[in-house]
Formats: structure tokens, C-alpha cells, sequence
């Protein structure tokens, strides 16, 4: 990999017409944009980031379009504390805006908009946006992740920004001394309920069983948490209030049991569905919906790569995420370099499917 600090693009790049200086996004920005884009890159994660700050350290000049949800769920965490080099965590927003600034610090550009459109038949692959902007790139990479999976309950969608939300980092400040419910037993459900206890007097977590899916850390500090309770086997069938939450009826699963649980918040974390409109009979996804790739973070059509939580169901961390990210912008350079018929900088033969023991130098 190019060292990234004032590196020219030469010829044999195929990039002769312009230079970036590390640090010099406004130059970037102003460069006119190329009639056919060497990579697009769709949605603002941790993995499109990765893949951004990569793919311009490898001089492919990529345009990144954001989606409607910047930063992605990291954006809307509240602490992230796994993350590998924050030994005293991270906020989420923090770090996703440092991934952005590192992206655009090597050239990287931003385009604030939405993919409405893909043309797979490529490449060039065709990018159309809600902006009404159509583009060309001779590769893609598919970095739409996930988005919060709805309870599908009455009253959800009448109260959400009302007293229901899927962001405690967002919304949380708005329920301060009063009691909030959560519902969910996974990590983000133990998570985001902590974080809660910051403003509200009282959060109760519902869960649909009687034993937790979150890790074990978590499940401790939220045990040990006196403003944490935690409701057994019950399910939320109907979210109450006139122009904000008031209450929510739950069931018990076991006993059949109904009642009503008065609450000001609910906030709901009952995992995410992968982001895949774009993809419907045009790329490959198993029965959940996730984009099918391969480890080299192939899709089903050559050019068009997939990293993070679209084509992720098991992992789902902000550090694989970036791997993915990272992989799927390696393999993307190598893609463009035989589809320009260049040479590959420190690749001397072809990768070899299944081997991924060799890395850029
Ligand atoms: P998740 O692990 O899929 O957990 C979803 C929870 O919601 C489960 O407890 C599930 O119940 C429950 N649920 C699902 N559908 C439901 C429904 N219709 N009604 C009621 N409850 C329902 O999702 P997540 O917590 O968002 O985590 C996603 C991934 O991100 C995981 O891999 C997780 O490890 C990771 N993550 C990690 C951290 C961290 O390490 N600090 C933080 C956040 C997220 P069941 O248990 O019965 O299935």
C-alpha cells in the first residue's frame, strides 16, 4: 500500500490527471469527478469508511455516498468499548466521525444522498440517487448494513419519536427522571438500557425468555444496576398513549397473563435487518436477506463487493465490520488493477482463492 503522505498519481496508475496532498480534502472535493467512478462505495458505517480510507490510499479517488443514516448504527451507540485500541471506550459518533475524517484526509469524497437504483449489468455499474444524480463506477462496495428490526406491535409506528425509540444515545436525555421500559435480551438491549440509567429513575428490561443473549459483562453490570430490572418470558403485544407513550400491555408467555405497565419510554432492541432494497433479484442474499459473499467479499457479480452487516449475520461488530471493510477494498483495488490492465503494486501473481496469506505491502 502506498505510505499515503503526499503521493503523486503516476501514469502507470492510470491516474495522471490529479494529486492529493494528505490532508487536502478540499482539493479533493474540488477535483472534477471522473465520467466513469473507479469505485463507489454505498453507506457511511464503519465498513464503507474502512473501505473509503483504503481504496483512496490505493489512489482510487472513491465517492462515497452516505445514505440517509450517517455514521450507521455506530452512530446512534452510545459507548463502544470493544473496539480494539480505546482501552477507556469510545463514543460511537466519535469514532465513526474519525473514520470519516481519516477517509477524507487521503481523498476520499462524501456525497451526502441515497441510493434509489443499482445497475448491475456492468461494469460500469450504474448508481442512481434520491438526488436525481446518476453515476457510473467500474466497482462497487455494498456497505448498506442494518437497520433496527421493529417490533411490529400497535402503537409502535404512531409513537415512535413520541416516547418509542430505537436510539438511547439520541432520545435518552428526553426521559430524564422518569421510567422507561426496554425490550430486548441482547447486547445492545443490556447496552443502551445501562446507558439509560443515566436519565431515567427506572429502566425495566422485557424479555421474551428467562435467560439473556447478551455477553456475560454486560449481563453482570446490568444485574448489578439498581435502577435495572428485568421482566421474565413477557412480550410487548401493544404500545398505549394519546400523543405520547403512557403504557404498553405485555403478556407472559408462559402463564398467558396480560397486564398494562405504565412508562413514558419504550426502547426497542430486538436486533436489525439487513438494509438490502437496493438488491432484490440483482444480487445474491441468503433466506434472511443478507448479500451472499465470499471471503474475498465478492458478490454474486463480479466488480461488486459487499462488507459489514448487509452480507454479516453472525459477527456484527464495529471491529469486523471494518475488516470486511478493509478486505473488500484490497480486493477491490486488485479488481480494477486487472480491469485496467495494470500492474498490482506489491502483488507479483494472483491472489489465490481460499490462501488470504498475502496482504499489500
Ligand atoms: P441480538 O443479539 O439479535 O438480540 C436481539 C434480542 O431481541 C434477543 O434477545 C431476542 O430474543 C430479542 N428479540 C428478537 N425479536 C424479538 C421480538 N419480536 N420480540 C421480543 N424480543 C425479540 O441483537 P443486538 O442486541 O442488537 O445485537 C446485534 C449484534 O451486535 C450481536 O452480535 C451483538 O453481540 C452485537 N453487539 C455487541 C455489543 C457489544 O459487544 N458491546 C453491543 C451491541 C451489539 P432471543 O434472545 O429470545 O432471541
Amino acid at each position: 500500500m502506498v505510505d499515503g503522505l503526499n503521493f503523486s498519481f503516476g501514469p502507470d496508475m492510470g491516474h495522471d490527471e490529479y494529486h492529493i496532498d494528505t490532508g487536502e480534502q478540499a482539493e479533493a472535493v474540488a477535483q472534477p469527478r471522473p465520467k466513469v467512478e473507479e469505485v463507489i462505495i454505498i453507506g457511511s458505517g464503519p465498513a464503507g469508511w474502512s473501505a473509503a480510507i483504503y481504496t483512496a490510499r490505493a489512489n482510487l479517488r472513491p465517492l462515497l455516498i452516505t445514505g440517509n443514516e450517517v455514521g450507521g448504527q455506530v452512530a446512534i451507540t452510545s459507548e463502544v468499548e470493544n473496539y480494539p485500541g480505546f482501552p477507556e471506550s469510545v463514543g460511537g459518533p466519535e469514532l465513526v466521525e474519525k473514520m470519516r475524517e481519516q477517509a477524507e484526509k487521503f481523498g476520499a469524497v462524501a456525497e451526502f444522498d441515497y441510493v434509489t437504483e443499482i445497475g448491475v449489468d456492468g461494469p460500469p455499474f450504474r448508481v442512481e440517487t434520491a438526488s436525481g444524480k446518476s453515476y457510473r463506477a467500474n466497482a462497487l462496495i455494498m456497505a448498506t448494513g442494518a437497520s433496527p428490526r421493529r417490533l411490529g406491535v400497535p402503537g409502535e409506528e404512531r409513537l415512535t419519536g413520541h416516547g418509542v425509540s430505537y436510539c438511547a444515545t439520541c432520545d435518552g436525555f428526553f426521559f430524564r427522571g422518569k421510567e422507561v421500559v426496554v425490550v430486548g435480551g441482547g447486547d445492545s438491549a443490556l447496552e443502551e438500557g445501562l446507558f439509560l440509567t443515566k436519565f431515567a429513575t427506572k429502566v425495566t428490561v422485557i424479555h421474551r425468555r428467562d435467560s439473556l443473549r447478551a455477553g456475560a459483562i454486560l449481563q453482570r453490570r446490568a444485574f448489578a444496576d439498581p435502577k435495572i430490572e428485568f421482566m421474565w418470558d413477557t412480550v410487548v403485544t401493544s404500545i398505549n398513549g394519546g400523543t405520547l407513550v403512557e403504557s404498553v400491555t405485555l403478556e407472559n408467555v408462559k402463564t398467558g397473563e396480560v397486564s398494562e405497565f405504565p412508562t413514558s419510554g419504550v426502547f426497542i432492541f430486538v436486533g436489525h435487518l439487513p438494509n438490502n432494497q437496493l438488491f432484490t433479484d440483482k444480487l445474491a442474499m441468503d433466506d434472511d436477506g443478507y448479500l451472499i459473499t465470499d471471503r474475498l467479499m465478492r458478490t454474486s457479480v463480479p466488480g461488486i463487493f459487499a462488507a459489514g452487516e448487509i452480507q454479516d449475520h453472525r459477527f456484527k461488530q464495529v471491529a469486523t465490520s471494518v475488516g470486511q471493510g478493509v478486505a473488500a477494498a484490497m480486493e477491490t483495488d486488485k479488481y480494477i488493477a486487472e480491469l485496467e490492465d495494470r500492474s498490482y503494486p506489491g502483488l507479483e501473481s494472483e491472489l489465490e482463492e481460499g490462501t488470504g496469506d498475502k496482504v499489500l505491502a
